[in-house]
């Protein structure tokens, strides 16, 4: 970084490049290796210095140029793979985006549990070994009215252990209208199919009565199995049996009735708009043996799959070796059961946590968010307006359905914007409509407002 370093021959710009020793060593890295291991400050010079010499005219000019390409170069390196972003798209479920995010009573429980030993496979009032299926349990059984209830990994792998444990080597009758694909790698015909039941399909796209899963009930049939379309809708010339009528049809044969729904609702929404989902007392209520969900769809908890039904079900699921391959981790459970302890109060639930807050908060609250997120924008040198717009749950839930939102739509170029706001310190997910850059707030967590508008401003204030 001195003269001493410049090679002879000034008319090639690649002799004038430091060493990368010669930088290792010079007063403005100081700071980087008092803050990274020395190794990872190397290869962060290497780096610098290597697109340098391919682009010698991009090259810092000074000593303290360098240090700066240094520091993102190593700040790079430092950031972990796993990071928050803002979900500012206006879908308040995002799959890719982590799904639900969650309450601060779930937080604390991971927390307090995970910060040290935890009781998971320990019975404490008799003080020897216990079972980590017992935790979450009593609250999901008052909370649905379900008899018993476990916990697994997804709703994946519930509908696979629900399958093996009531159902393997024997046929599994599903109507060929609910051979669905929830999302990139999941569709159930291929999930079924891993499960060692052998799949019969009944009906037919648009219509399967409940005659037609009669017909094929035989000595070999094993369950009838119920999906429930979370992220499409079919209308038109459609028919389909319900859980009730299919539930009085598996009882007449003694046959288990598989209902996987999906979303985890535990309380309507339908003073809020949301129509045409059933919630988790409704399923159990209507005669499956066992009910499936996800625990980071509505639920608004931690990823899991939750198994309700009679206690015989649940007693072949808990015991079936493949529940180990599926199980559940402590901080899943910890956060599970404190987000469920919410739901004894449904209002509490409505406000703390975040995915049904995020649904139901008034449409005047989600108006004036996005003014004062505008008008701080605007401050700070960013023009922008705010634009109504349409908002969707996401996640596999009320597939049609379309909240009312407002969302700052900023001026500029709009893939650019876009692109600086993605790849910024603090990444901001908007989405691009009408040519312009839009930051939902109906998909912004409340108090997250002021995270937004800082990571806004640094994104798009600096240079690119
Ligand atoms: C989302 C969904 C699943 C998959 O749930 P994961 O928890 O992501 O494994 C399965 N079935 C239905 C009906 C769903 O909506």
């Amino acid at each position: 970084m001195t003269a001493s370093a410049r090679g002879p021959e000034p008319s090639d710009p690649r002799r004038a490049l430091p060493s990368v020793g010669l930088l290792l060593d010079s007063p403005e890295i100081a700071p980087l290796l008092a803050r990274a291991p020395r190794a990872l400050v190397t290869e962060a010079i290497r780096t610098v210095v290597d697109a340098a010499r391919i682009d010698p005219s991009a090259a810092p000019t000074d000593n303290d140029a360098w240090a700066q390409a240094i520091d993102a170069q190593l700040a790079k390196r430092e950031r972990p793979s796993l990071r928050p972003v803002i979900n500012a798209t206006g879908v308040v479920l995002h799959t890719n985006l982590g799904r639900a995010p969650l309450a601060a009573a779930a937080l604390q429980a991971i927390l307090d549990t995970a910060s040290v030993a935890c009781n998971l496979e320990y019975d404490i009032e008799q003080g020897e070994r216990g079972s980590r299926y017992v935790h979450a349990v009593s609250l999901l059984r008052e909370l649905t009215g379900a008899d018993d209830a476990i916990v697994v990994n997804n709703c994946a792998s519930a509908l696979v252990l629900a399958l093996n444990s009531l159902c393997a080597g024997r046929e599994a009758i599903v109507s060929r209208g609910e051979l669905i694909e929830i999302g990139g790698s999941f569709r159930v015909p291929d999930i079924m199919a891993k499960s060692g039941a052998t799949l019969v399909e009944v009906g037919t796209t648009n219509r399967t009565h409940l005659a037609d899963y009669d017909d094929v009930i035989g000595e070999s049939t094993g369950a009838i199995v119920k999906v429930h379309r979370s992220n499409f809708e079919l209308r038109g010339f459609v028919a389909e049996a319900d859980v009730s009528e299919l539930s009085s049809l598996a009882r007449t044969h003694a046959l288990p009735l598989l209902f996987d729904f999906g979303s985890g609702l535990l309380l309507p929404l339908d003073e809020f708009g949301l129509h045409g989902e059933p919630t988790a007392r409704d399923a159990v209520r209507n005669g499956a043996t066992v009910v499936l969900m996800s625990g980071d769809k509505l639920l608004g908890g931690p990823q899991a799959g939750i198994i309700l039904g009679d206690a015989k079900a649940i007693a072949a699921c808990r015991k079936n070796p493949l529940a180990r391959a599926v199980r559940v981790d402590k901080l899943t459970l910890a956060a599970l059961e404190a987000t469920l302890a919410l739901y004894r109060d449904p209002s509490r639930a409505m406000r703390h946590i975040p995915t049904l807050a995020m649904l139901t908060s008034p449409i005047a609250t989600v108006r004036m968010r996005a003014e004062q997120v505008r008008e701080r924008l605007y401050v700070g040198g960013l023009p922008c307006d705010v634009v109504e717009t349409e908002a969707s749950v996401g996640g596999g839930a009320f597939p049609t359905a379309r909240i009312p939102s407002f969302a700052v739509a900023l001026s500029g170029q709009a893939d650019e914007i876009e692109r600086r706001l993605r790849v910024g310190t603090h990444a901001v997910i908007g989405r691009i409509g009408n040519g312009r850059l839009m930051l939902d707030l109906r998909s912004v967590p409340e108090a997250y407002d002021d995270q937004l508008v800082r990571a806004v401003m640094a994104s798009l204030s600096s240079p690119a």
